[in-house]
């Protein structure tokens, strides 16, 4: 067994098992068994069950909410607004998606091919700790309406939502065998996951690193894959942006979620004509995120995910002084003044200048409440330092001309880019990383065809 902690106040809050082959094994079992019953329902039978749980998650939603808050460290209000929000939408939005799904028809002179989909059949599901329930019900949800049966794996230190997705779907009669979850750590319960051959697709979000070892091991069993990695994401403040927003902005893009988002703007690249007007601006909204007790409505910033991490985050910190560094806010670990948080995993949120563009803290992952500040002198400039580190995941542009935004956009090697907004999602749209940042893409149709196989049927006309 392992021990499940709090990172806010440093207690144990949960144990769970540390599954091994075998576990995974009868997890597969199960889902291989209940795999014919499930394909055979009717899309419109399977809609209805990812309708019937997204309404018995909305009747949990304040526990969902309490429940991610204990396990992450994240803010309570942050909890409600996007991981208890987005885990029940995410199963609302691909009922409806797939509801509108059209099967492709080509007629010839003398037959008619009919574009049929099919069921993968079992899927892996490994999922991260930042958003628990959030990303595994991103891969639950339409992994269910296109037909697969499921063995996910949540992280092993925030496995308390996913426990109280299967209570839900238990308490709903949801049939059994269709959702199986596996808890324990990667390299043991994750790595059976990928191994298992009846297994037919991974879907996987979590580190680049990781991502290395899913694609050695899934790669040569031919298994379907999707890896949603790591980034180190461009915040860009062109010269003719509203400062005012382009800082409230940049710091939202900076520390939401305590900076432990994939999406999460690390590195903020300013025109110099406007650098010394831009960065008070900017440290005045950070200053402004009240840092503290999750559980209290009016906290900004929480914990970390665990201690070990604040020690990664903060031994960071020390790297950006020796590589010369000026750190400008925060740096420091935060005890917050209440009883139960002296143990707490808090960082203050930080700002660091002077530093070079190519140095290790601006190029590599931190995922923590860092972020770097670096000038550019022409957009030509600018657009090489955004597209200078191994990740292409995602970006954000603040400009007063949305043309020249859109032109800039265009010229930045990630799958998702913004223009005077940040994490303002549809989920209709493509997500996804380039270069180091993964393979594949999820939203709308892209998981659709992902938890899918085509097959074309050419019936030879009488
Ligand atoms: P991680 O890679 O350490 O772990 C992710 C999952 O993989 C966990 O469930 C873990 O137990 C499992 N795992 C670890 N080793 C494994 C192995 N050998 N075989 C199979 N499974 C294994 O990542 P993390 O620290 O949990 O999450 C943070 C990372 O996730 C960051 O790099 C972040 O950018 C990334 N992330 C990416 C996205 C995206 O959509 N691109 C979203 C969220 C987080």
């Amino acid at each position: 067994m392992l021990d499940n902690l709090n990172p806010a106040t440093g207690q144990i809050i949960a144990k769970i098992p540390n599954s091994n082959h075998a576990d995974v094994a009868k997890a597969t079992d199960a889902a291989k068994l209940a795999l014919p019953n499930w394909r055979g329902l009717t899309k419109g039978e399977r809609i209805n069950w990812l309708n019937k749980i997204a309404q018995a998650l909305e009747e949990r939603s304040e526990d969902i909410a309490k429940t991610e808050s204990m396990d992450t460290g994240k803010p309570i209000a942050l909890a409600r607004r996007v991981d208890a929000a987005r885990s029940i939408s995410n199963f609302r939005f691909f009922a409806k998606h797939a509801e509108q799904l059209t099967e492709n028809k080509f007629t010839m002179a003398d037959a008619t091919n009919y574009v049929i989909r099919k069921p993968v059949g079992v899927v892996g599901l490994i999922t991260p700790w930042n958003l628990p329930l959030y990303l595994l019900s991103w891969k639950v949800a339409p992994a269910l309406v296109m037909g697969n049966t499921i063995v996910a794996k949540p992280s092993e230190m925030t496995p308390m939502t996913a426990n109280l997705l299967a209570k839900t779907l238990h308490d709903i009669d949801f049939p059994k065998g269709v959702v199986n979850i596996v808890h324990g750590l990667g390299p043991s319960t994750g790595q059976a996951i990928l191994e298992h051959p009846e297994i037919c697709a991974i879907s996987f979000t979590g580190g680049t690193e990781t991502g290395k070892i899913v694609a050695k091991t899934a790669g040569p069993m031919f298994k379907k894959l999707s890896l949603e990695l790591g980034g180190k994401n461009a915040t860009i403040i062109l010269d003719d942006a509203d400062l005012e927003t382009a800082a409230t902005g940049a710091a939202k893009a900076a520390f939401t979620n305590s900076g432990q988002v994939c999406l999460c703007g690390s590195r903020v690249l300013i025109d110099a004509k406007i650098y010394d007007a831009f960065v008070p601006k900017f440290i005045d909204a950070v200053a402004a995120m009240k840092v503290g007790n999750p559980a209290d409505e009016s906290t900004d910033i929480g914990s970390v995910i665990s201690q070990q991490h604040m020690e990664k985050v903060l031994s960071y910190i020390e790297l950006a002084k020796q590589e010369g560094g000026t750190i400008t806010h925060g740096g420091q670990r935060i005890i917050p003044n209440h009883a139960s948080l002296q143990n707490g995993s808090f960082i203050s949120p930080t700002v660091i200048e002077n530093l070079s563009i190519s140095s290790r803290c601006a190029t590599e992952e931190i995922f923590g409440p860092v972020v770097t500040l670096h000038k550019f002198d022409s957009d030509f400039e600018a657009i090489e330092m955004a597209n200078s580190t191994q990740y292409g995941l995602a970006g954000s542009i603040w400009t007063s001309d949305t043309t020249r935004g859109k032109q800039f956009a265009k010229q930045i090697d990630s799958g998702i880019l913004w223009v005077n907004t940040w994490l303002h999602r549809d989920l209709r749209t493509p997500f996804g990383g380039v270069k180091n940042s993964g393979v594949g893409r999820e939203g709308g149709d892209w998981s659709l065809n992902f938890f899918s196989e085509l097959s074309n049927i050419c019936v030879k006309d009488d």
